[in-house]
């Protein structure tokens, strides 16, 4: 067993200083066992705690670190922009260089504005939405998760599910009501609500590659069909690519299933590990935006300067050639491998991945696609994430999370993580047994 005495003080000292000790829940290992552990430092494939424990990190920061940890080019970039001065209010050339870099490349926005998170991006890709069509609801599917803004926060997955809450307290019930909540992957159940209310709905919004509920991989020909129906009713699509832009393909799930949404947000990646958010899409929507149009939105420190330098070092990298299929391969290498083992042994267990974000499911079900497939029982995960942690390797702490691989880990930590795994995983079956 590793020591977490350090990690468990300050835990101790930080519940009296936050609600539950952290600033932002899942972070508080509620759904898995002991004190979260308290990092001191991260390089490339590694971090270590305070307790000075060595860890291969499958969480990196729960997405934005797709180089690993203080990549060199993104620690210089960072430095270099620094010596100048940390935020000025007004616009700076790197604003510009961030969205060159991304709409060059991007053929789904052709404008683009930056916030400092994903929740905001997509707060104010709602509005747009509003605001451009005029109608008021919106359709969400469920599972998906799209940050903590009041309209969104209706059976939106991730800490919400892991505390076992399918809603936030405090959110109008009016507000919700204006939301309408769809199963994913049920194309029927899209066309009945349409038919219905179709011609009230401002945007549908969905996660392409859903990723804060388990791994709940779409049918490309639902993807498709929403497009037809959105075309068809003039409600907007909106994909929110916090998590799948720039990790499954550097323009995201609209890239890699080839589907233009109309609006798009980005978000995790896009800052190179500093807080950066981005909403973008078509023209002629970008133009109700104020002070271009009457749709308002701001941020004091929006593309502050060291932030957009992060996220210009990192989008350089992830921009070269044949980046995502070395991140794909390296995934399939260790998860491939892993799944043979587990079928092997007959475990009922499954890792299932699209490009470089994997999700582990206690489950023999060759697909999940909605969030009512998924096995509410964690009790294997909280017992395999602490073997895992005993034995070097550092996941997200909660079952309905994905981890990812960087490209900071190479084949060779690849081939370290792979033995470490099967013993942890034999544990539990041990156990389970
Ligand atoms: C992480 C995430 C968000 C929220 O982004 P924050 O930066 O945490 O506010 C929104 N949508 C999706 C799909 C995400 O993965």
């Amino acid at each position: 067993m590793i020591s977490r005495k350090n990690s468990e003080q300050l835990f101790e000292k930080a519940k009296t200083y936050f609600p539950g000790g952290v600033n932002s829940p899942v972070r508080a290992f509620k759904s898995v066992m002991g004190a979260p552990l308290f990092i001191k430092k991260g390089d490339g494939a590694y971090v270590w705690d305070e307790d000075d424990n060595q860890f291969i990190d499958f969480c990196c920061s729960w997405g934005p670190l797709i180089l690993g940890h203080n990549n060199e080019k993104v620690r210089k970039k960072i430095e270099e922009t620094l010596a100048n001065g940390t935020s000025f209010g007004a616009p700076t050339k790197l604003e510009n260089e961030l969205a060159e870099l991304i709409l060059s490349r991007n053929p789904y926005a052709d404008k683009i504005r930056f916030t400092s998170s994903g929740t905001e991006a997509v707060m104010s890709a709602i509005r747009l939405a509003r605001g451009y069509t005029k109608r008021d609801k919106i359709i969400k599917f469920e599972g998906c998760y799209h940050g903590h803004s009041d309209s969104l926060l209706v059976k939106a997955g991730s800490g919400l599910v892991t505390f076992g809450e399918s809603s936030s307290a405090g959110v109008p019930e009016a507000f919700a009501a204006e939301t309408i909540v769809l199963p994913l992957n049920d194309p029927e159940a899209l066309e009945a609500c349409v038919r219905e209310l179709g011609n009230e709905i401002a945007c549908a919004i969905i996660e392409p590659i859903p990723a804060n509920n388990g791994l709940l991989l779409q049918e490309k020909g639902f993807l498709t069909k929403l497009r037809e129906i959105c075309t068809q009713y003039g409600i907007l699509l909106l994909f929110d690519e916090v998590i799948s832009g720039f990790r499954v393909a550097f323009s995201g799930a609209a890239e890699y299933y080839g589907i233009t949404p109309d609006l798009v947000t980005y978000g995790k990646i896009i800052g190179g590990g500093l807080p950066v958010g981005a909403y973008g899409g078509k023209a002629e929507i970008m133009a109700c935006i104020s002070p271009d149009g009457p749709v308002y939105q701001a941020g004091t420190l929006s593309g502050n300067p060291v932030a957009m330098a992060a996220g210009i070092a990192a989008l350089e990298q992830c921009a070269q050639p044949g980046f995502y299929q070395d991140q794909e391969e390296r995934t399939n290498y260790l998860v491939d491998k892993i799944n043979a083992y587990a079928g092997e042994k007959g475990y009922a267990f499954e890792i299932f991945s699209i490009g470089s974000i994997f999700w582990i499911a206690f489950s023999d079900k060759v697909a999940i696609r909605r969030a009512d497939e998924i096995d509410s029982d964690m009790t294997p995960f909280k017992m395999l994430h602490s073997e895992l942690l005993n034995r070097g390797i550092y996941i997200g702490p909660s079952g309905y999370e994905v981890g990812f691989i960087s490209k900071a880990h190479t084949k060779e930590i690849l081939d370290t993580t792979f033995p470490a795994f099967c013993e942890a995983l034999d544990a539990v079956f041990a156990k389970l047994k």
